[in-house]
């Protein structure tokens, strides 16, 4: 005989358990559903309707796609549909979307989860969205404001190259012409501000190619990593003789990117290597390597002096600088300059090094699309 009581209080606890979940499924800020593997509306909650001011006998049972807060726009409706079908084939799909509300539209970060039986099939898709529009207004308002910036630094850093250019020569033709009239100390002051005005420019230059990264329509090509260094190298050639200094390249793997910054990472990391030597020794570079899942990873090895661990991500910072102009001349855009250069690749940069021993700097550029 089946004891009834047992049966109440299963179902009682079926009925319990169905009651919270009802209640986290309508409260939560984020729009969920269900949806059969082909696309058609099973459930959504509260939130969800709310939002769009609609009801469950509008939404169930129709195709997800037809919903209303898909009919934005023919083209969101036709993604919506294709990623259902990715989705249906067990992939876990997620993308940025804007959708229809009841009095306006507001875009959301979109998740397809497929669910999965015992034995791997796909039984239902869960589609969640997680509304976004102040953080994409963010985001918007702060690149408009980083070109707005870039092209501030772009546009004074060549108008200040002019008056630069003009102290400077004059101060030149002034010692030129006058110079016999001028006692020692006067030359000195001379030498100091010709010698102040070429620093500036360097510094303008340094400000401009930081300024540019990004900003040129370059097209993201082949790049045959070993051939590009064979071309940076010789670039170093009066250095490298002067300090005995060797370069290692060993086989590198061939990358998608932009020419002209990539270039520009290796000559300032090689040129650092150079620069940042112990006196008297013999810089030996090696620069190596791999390829990664999701990306190409690179390091440009040096013996030099070496950096303490509290300044590992402070020196990618713009003007940040460990030494005096005195000890290593530089402007301290360098790194920065790279940093920005990785990070446009949809990479990181970071450095591990051991003072007085040398530096392995490290940087990965993302496996794109030709497109
Ligand atoms: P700059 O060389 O013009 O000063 P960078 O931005 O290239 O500017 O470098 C920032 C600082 O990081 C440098 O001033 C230096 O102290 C440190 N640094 C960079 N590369 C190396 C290296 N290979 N070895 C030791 N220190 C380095």
């Amino acid at each position: 005989m089946t004891d009834i009581t047992e049966i109440k209080k299963s179902t009682k606890e079926n009925e319990e358990f169905g009651l919270k979940f009802k209640g986290i499924f309508d409260s939560t800020f984020q729009f969920i559903g269900f949806l059969s593997p082909d696309g058609t509306l099973l459930e959504a909650n509260q939130t969800a309707m709310n939002f769009a001011g609609l009801e469950a006998s509008d939404l169930i049972g129709k195709k997800f796609w037809d919903c209303y807060w898909w009919t934005i726009s023919k083209e969101t409706q036709e993604t919506l549909k294709l990623n259902i079908e990715r989705a249906a084939k067990g992939e876990f799909v997620q993308y940025e979307v804007e959708v229809l509300g009841k009095n306006s539209t507001t875009t959301i970060l979109f998740n397809l989860k497929p669910l999965f039986n015992s034995t791997g099939e796909v039984i239902a898709i869960i589609p969640e969205g997680r509304p976004i529009q102040e953080i994409v207004d963010a985001r918007n308002a702060l690149l408009h404001k980083n070109e707005e910036l870039e092209r501030f630094a772009s546009v004074a850093s060549h108008d200040l190259k002019e008056p630069l250019r003009m102290i400077s020569s004059f101060m030149t033709l002034f010692q030129k012409n006058y110079g016999d009239l001028l006692d020692e100390k006067a030359k000195k002051y001379i030498h100091f501000s010709v010698d102040a005005a070429s620093r500036m420019t360097i510094l303008i230059n340094d400000l401009l190619n930081y300024a540019k990264v990004g900003s040129e329509e370059a097209p993201i090509e082949l790049i045959k990593t070993n051939e590009m260094l064979e071309k940076i190298v010789p670039l170093f050639h009066a250095s490298l003789e002067e300090q005995n200094g060797k370069i290692i390249i060993e086989e590198l793997p061939d990358i998608l990117a932009k020419t002209t910054p990539i270039k520009m990472l290796f000559q300032n990391l090689i040129g650092n290597a150079l620069k940042y030597q112990k006196p008297d020794s013999s810089p030996l570079i090696k620069i190596s390597g791999k390829e990664n899942s999701e990306s190409w990873e690179f390091c440009v090895q040096d013996n030099g002096i070496g950096i303490a661990p509290q300044y590992f991500e402070e020196i990618f910072q713009m003007f940040k600088r460990l030494h005096t102009k005195e000890e290593y001349a530089g402007t301290g855009m360098g790194l920065a300059t790279c940093n920005k250069i990785v990070k446009q690749h949809g990479g990181e940069i970071w450095v591990e090094s051991e003072e007085g021993k040398g530096s392995h700097f490290y940087f990965t550029i993302k496996k794109q699309n030709m497109n």
